[in-house]
């Protein structure tokens, strides 16, 4: 997905929930739902990010996704627990 497209929908799901405060409490929920699946999408750099190495696999990076602390290897660009993209770029 398109990085501008997903944080200009972000931005609209907001306005959306703004405008609908107070009216349609389910429909504020429901954009809310929406803003927090739209930011998995952006990729955010893992946390406490570190050197790894094992026989089996070789060197490798791990860290903790900066949504739910799980822990987290390079070898996925998705935190496997919650879905947040990852980006490993140094
Ligand atoms: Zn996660």
């Amino acid at each position: 997905m398109d990085e501008k497209k997903v944080r200009e929908a972000i931005e609209d799901f907001k306005k959306l929930a703004e405008l609908l405060q107070n009216k349609e409490s389910a429909a504020v929920e429901h954009c809310n739902i929406a803003i927090e699946a739209l930011e998995k999408q952006l990729p955010k750099k893992p946390k406490e990010e570190k050197d790894a190495y094992t026989s089996k696999l070789g060197e490798f990076r791990v860290g903790k996704c900066p949504n739910c602390e799980m822990e987290a290897s390079d070898r996925f660009d998705i935190c496997i627990d919650c879905g947040q993209k990852l980006d490993w770029r140094k």
